[in-house]
């Protein structure tokens, strides 16, 4: 099918981006990779009359280290975060989230600030964004505000953005002492969006126990989340093959899992499980 008929803005600066957004919020899309919104227009599921592009705003897209924060803008790409040296270091489950994501292309044009806008229940970012416990800037017409990434994802594709309101900065505290990351995901065969997608930060204790368990867990529910349990059974936990199993297979208590034609509810809270505990494990293995 063919979008229905829009106009197309070019904003000089993320001030005039605002500007236009505010002139017309409900009838205005900000268009960021495209590649979550074109599909929507050309399926008729999104019908703005203008869009913003805000791809083109350079000062919207770095990766930079500013005091104890990782600062990364809204328009940076998977691809500039797969490949980021800097990230790679000192976070490295940013870059395996963003190479986990669809295909070179889509990776090419797609930005983090667009995938946690859209808030896709299948999209890798908000797992990321929940166990690194992101910070996320928003600029409207009367000024910024900061939610944080627990707060920020309300439901399928709804998130705490308002009308006017665009995505400027994601802010994550940089991991300090010793810890471990690792993304573990079941990509669908077609898409490679998330069946399920586990993110996991350990905060290890000097012995090699488990300070604090951040998870972030995608594609099993109508938004990622945070499973609780899982990370509260993983507090002083010694990280033994049996504390793993135990805490894993506490991640969809609670949670009305997704069901369609791939993946039954059973089958995506089988497969949740299972990558839970494997990504425990390889976030223990990969501890500094
Ligand atoms: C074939 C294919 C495979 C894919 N596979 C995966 C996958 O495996 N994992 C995955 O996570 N994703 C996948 N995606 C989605 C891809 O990651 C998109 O790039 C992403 O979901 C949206 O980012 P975007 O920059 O393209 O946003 P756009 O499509 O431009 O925008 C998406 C939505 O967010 C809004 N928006 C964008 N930026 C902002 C902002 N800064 N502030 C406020 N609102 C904003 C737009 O108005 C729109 O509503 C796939 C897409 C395709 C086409």
């Amino acid at each position: 099918m063919i979008a229905t008929q829009f106009d197309y803005k070019v904003p000089k600066s993320l001030n005039e981006a605002v500007s236009l957004l505010a002139a017309d919020p409900d009838g205005s899309k900000i268009l960021a990779g495209g590649h979550s919104l074109i599909p929507a227009m050309k399926l008729r599921l999104a019908q703005p009359q203008i869009l913003i592009d805000i791809a083109r705003l350079k000062d919207l897209a770095y990766i930079r280290e500013e005091g104890n924060q990782i600062l990364i803008g809204a328009t940076t790409t998977h691809y500039e975060i797969e490949s980021s040296a800097l990230l790679k270091q000192i976070c490295p489950l940013l870059p395996a989230c963003a190479a986990s994501i669809g295909d070179v292309q889509v990776r090419n044009k797609g930005t983090i600030g667009g995938s946690l806008a859209h808030s896709d229940p299948a999209g890798d970012w908000p797992a990321a964004a929940l166990a690194l416990q992101a910070q996320l800037v928003l600029i409207g017409p009367s000024g910024e505000r900061t939610v944080s990434a627990d707060d920020f994802f309300i439901d399928l594709l709804t998130t705490d953005l308002q009308p006017g309101e665009i995505l400027r900065e994601i802010r994550i505290a940089k991991p300090s002492g010793q810890f471990g990351q690792a993304y573990q995901k079941v990509p669908h065969p077609a898409s490679g969006f998330a069946v399920v997608g586990v993110a996991v930060h350990l905060s290890l204790n000097p012995d090699g126990s488990c300070q604090i368990a951040s998870i972030g867990v995608t594609g099993v529910a109508a938004k990622a989340y945070r499973p609780g349990a899982t990370e509260s059974a993983l507090t002083n936990s010694t990280l033994d093959d049996a504390a793993l199993a135990a805490a894993a297979a506490q991640v969809c208590n609670g949670v009305d899992a997704n069901e369609d034609l791939y993946a039954s509810a059973d089958y995506r809270c089988h497969l949740a499980r299972i990558h839970t505990q494997r990504a425990l494990a390889a976030a223990k293995a990969n501890a500094n």
